[in-house]
């Protein structure tokens, strides 16, 4: 297995808030790795340093072998690493292809040029895409319109516009309904499976998790409680103490 990512005793705090204390994980290459842990316990906080949004204050941060401890969002994100946030950050007002068409960066936009540009086999893309999260029939819909669980599907189609290698996802099901979950768990295996996405997940839920990733990683108080196979983090004693010790709610902010 290559490790993809490497953290290495990376450390973050917030004044005197210590939201990661020598954290260390793997995620392996081809694989649904994931990252639990009660609210505050400083998972989002392992994202945002992953993706360069914020420097560690100490450790190691490896992308394919690289440090990128020291790079910024754009660098890190041309390098195949991308994330999606607990919320959707889409355009509301422009219909779902427009969305999908302004999620990949490019050189020379003015707002008058920015869809005029777009070469055939790009909306083509895109709109594959949209029926792989099957949201072809809406494509043209205004995305403000889109129920929750779509905007959810339709920003997930946006990042894979830019062809990660590795998408990290903060909580990809909070929020949508619970009907709706297990087509979104579907859509996110077969990226995993037929687009080759190395997939790294935050997830509060915890069948959920438990059913998507190979990999499990638990996050307590800063510190990286546990590490397995979903079997051994479910029936992991200290995990279990951590969930009930904590307030649990399931919109995590
Ligand atoms: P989780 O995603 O597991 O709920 P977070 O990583 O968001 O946890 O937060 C971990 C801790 O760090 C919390 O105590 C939170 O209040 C604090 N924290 C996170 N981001 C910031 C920030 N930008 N400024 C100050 N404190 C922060
Ligand atoms: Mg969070």
């Amino acid at each position: 297995m290559n490790a993809m990512i490497e953290v290495s005793e990376a450390s973050k705090a917030f004044g005197g808030v210590i939201a990661n204390d020598k954290v260390s994980i793997q995620v392996s290459e081809g694989h649904v790795t994931g990252l639990i842990g009660p609210n505050g316990s400083g998972k989002t906080t392992l994202f945002n340093s992953i993706v360069g949004y914020h420097p560690i204050d100490e450790g190691s941060i490896k992308f394919e072998g690289r440090e990128i401890s020291e790079m910024r969002v754009q660098e890190i994100a041309r390098l195949g690493l991308l994330r999606t946030f607990q919320q959707t950050r889409i355009y509301s007002k422009m219909n779902c292809v427009d969305n999908m068409l302004i999620s990949v960066p490019h050189r020379h936009e003015t707002y008058r040029t920015m869809f005029a540009k777009y070469p055939p086999e790009v909306t083509d893309k895109a709109e594959q895409l949209l029926e792989f999260v099957g949201l072809y029939s809406k494509r043209h819909l205004i995305s403000g319109d889109l129920s929750f669980g779509q905007q959810k599907l339709l920003e997930f189609a946006m990042a894979l516009m830019n062809e990660p290698k590795l998408l990290l996802l903060d909580e990809p099901t909070a929020g949508i309904n619970p009907t709706l979950i297990n087509g979104l768990i579907d859509r996110l295996k077969r990226a995993s499976a037929e687009l080759g996405v190395t997939l790294f997940v935050i997830e509060h839920n915890m069948p959920v998790i438990m059913s998507l990733a190979d990999n499990i990683y638990c996050l307590s108080n800063g510190r990286m409680l546990a590490h397995g196979s979903p079997d051994e983090i479910q029936n992991d004693e200290r995990v279990i103490n951590a969930y009930l010790g904590a307030h649990y709610t399931a919109d995590d902010t």
